[in-house]
């Protein structure tokens, strides 16, 4: 990133991206494609031209009617509050599937609340045996010689978006087949998804490790035929290490039983040295709140967002166009890149008023400006338990009750996230 510098973003669009380019020319990967318009607006238009009814229907199909909203949910263009007020509204019990989907991010994100940077590890033992390999530079590459794995991994390079349930096969593929620390794993897909959020990304993975569920999630080469329409079997050619039973596939797997072996913790990242207090304060606009309708954002009070080495720096090209295409909406509201202390000291803030966070590493960075931290709008209002927050069947069955009534939850034991 560049020494403290404000920004004017450029209102056109060719221009902004390519400002972006300029101002972070360490940033990897592709440009930011047409189709991912970063915003409140292009959110409302994706919300509002979902049809909610098929996805309920067809979502785990790779043609399927899904929103592609996760990005704009994850720097919280939209809430999910307001996004399952909208369809529920729109859609009455027939949005039920579609909200049932949302309620997956907040359960994460409560997850997070709960257990802090512990879901940086195991944070049950694994049902079956892992392995500890490092990842593969052919998985970076995108040369695994498999074409369903190299496409999803086209996927997340190029668009920063892959399918959940592509995401579900690439994750099994990796920690079952190849034998990789989920963990390296899913630091490296995050910092390649538009929509990279610590909770959902790394809980997925753990989900289908079998360290937050009770089996691991696999797959055959049927299912994955099934679903995304032959698209990559048709023409292929390998020897498929998929293409089995379930059962066959289990014992080639897991034969060697649960693994138990614990796993080093990740080391957090260090703080940076304390200032001393200044008098002005400020909203600060972080990453997970970049919308005009932001309650925050309505102040009459200085706000600054800051693009920061610390927390950005290993975030693609793409994604720091999404960011800069979101940030064009906003009104009064500074724009800076560099080191975030240095500039909030510089510019006399001795406080800062921000919404709440789960991330650990942006609060120790804000630590020193006596944070205030506003909560975050409720998905639901349900208290949820530790014990509950154990798995997200326990969660829904009242969150799902809370929104959709007892009568309406349909009882469909579902213990994936698919
Ligand atoms: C290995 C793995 C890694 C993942 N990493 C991320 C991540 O970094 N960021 C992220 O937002 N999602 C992540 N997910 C969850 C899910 O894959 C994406 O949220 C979803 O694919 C986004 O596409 P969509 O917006 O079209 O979803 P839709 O199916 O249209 O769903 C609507 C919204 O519901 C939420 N949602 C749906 N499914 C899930 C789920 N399983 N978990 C959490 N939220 C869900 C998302 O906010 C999504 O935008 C991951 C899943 C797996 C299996």
């Amino acid at each position: 990133m560049p020494n403290a510098q404000k920004l004017t973003i450029p209102a056109d669009r060719v221009e902004r991206l390519q400002y972006i380019k300029r101002l972070f020319p360490q940033a990897t990967g592709s440009f930011l494609s047409d189709a991912w318009r970063g915003g409140r607006l292009e959110a409302l238009r994706r919300l509002n031209t979902t049809d909610i009814e098929a996805y309920g229907r067809n979502r785990n199909f790779l043609n399927g009617n899904v929103s592609k909203l996760s990005p704009y949910l994850r720097h919280g263009c939209l809430t999910l509050h307001e996004t399952a007020d909208n369809v529920q509204q729109r859609f009455g019990r027939a949005s039920q599937k579609f909200v049932e989907e949302l309620a997956w991010r907040d359960y994460w994100r409560r997850v997070w609340y709960e257990l802090g940077d512990d879901i940086f590890s195991d944070i049950e033992d694994p049902k079956v045996a892992l392995g500890d390999r490092l990842l593969p530079d052919f998985i970076r590459q995108g040369i695994t010689g498999l074409p369903c794995m190299d496409g999803f991994i086209r996927d997340l390079t190029l668009e920063g978006y892959v399918h959940n349930h592509a995401r579900m096969w690439f994750a099994a593929y990796i920690v079952h087949w190849l034998k990789v620390d989920w963990r390296e794993a899913a630091d490296w897909f995050e910092n390649n998804l538009l929509d990279g959020d610590k909770a959902s990304n790394h809980l997925s993975w753990q989900w289908v490790a079998s360290l937050n569920s009770s089996k691991p999630y696999y797959f055959n080469k049927e299912n994955l035929a099934r679903f995304t329409g032959e698209k990559y079997c048709v023409n292929c050619k390998v020897n498929c290490p998929f293409d089995d039973s379930y059962e066959a596939i289990n014992e080639k797997l897991f034969a060697g039983g649960a693994a138990g072996a614990a796993k080093t913790h990740r080391i957090n990242l260090p703080s940076k040295d304390a200032l001393s207090t200044h008098q002005a304060v400020a909203i600060y606009v972080h990453d997970e709140m970049i919308s005009p309708s932001h309650p925050l954002l309505r102040r009459p009070m200085a706000k600054v967002f800051v693009f920061d080495d610390f927390l950005h720096s290993k975030w693609p090209l793409k994604r720091l166009q999404f960011m800069a295409d979101c940030i064009n909406e906003l009104q009064d509201v500074e724009i800076w890149a560099g080191d975030t202390r240095e500039i909030l000291k510089a510019r006399g803030i001795g406080q800062i008023i921000t919404q709440d966070t789960p991330n650990k590493q942006l609060k120790a960075l804000l630590a020193p400006f006596n944070p205030v931290y506003q909560p975050e709008v409720k998905f639901a209002e349900s208290e949820i338990s530790e014990k509950r927050l154990k798995r997200f069947s326990r969660y829904w069955e009242k969150v799902g009750a809370e929104l959709f009534g007892e009568d309406l939850i349909v009882k469909d034991k579902k213990g994936a996230s698919s």
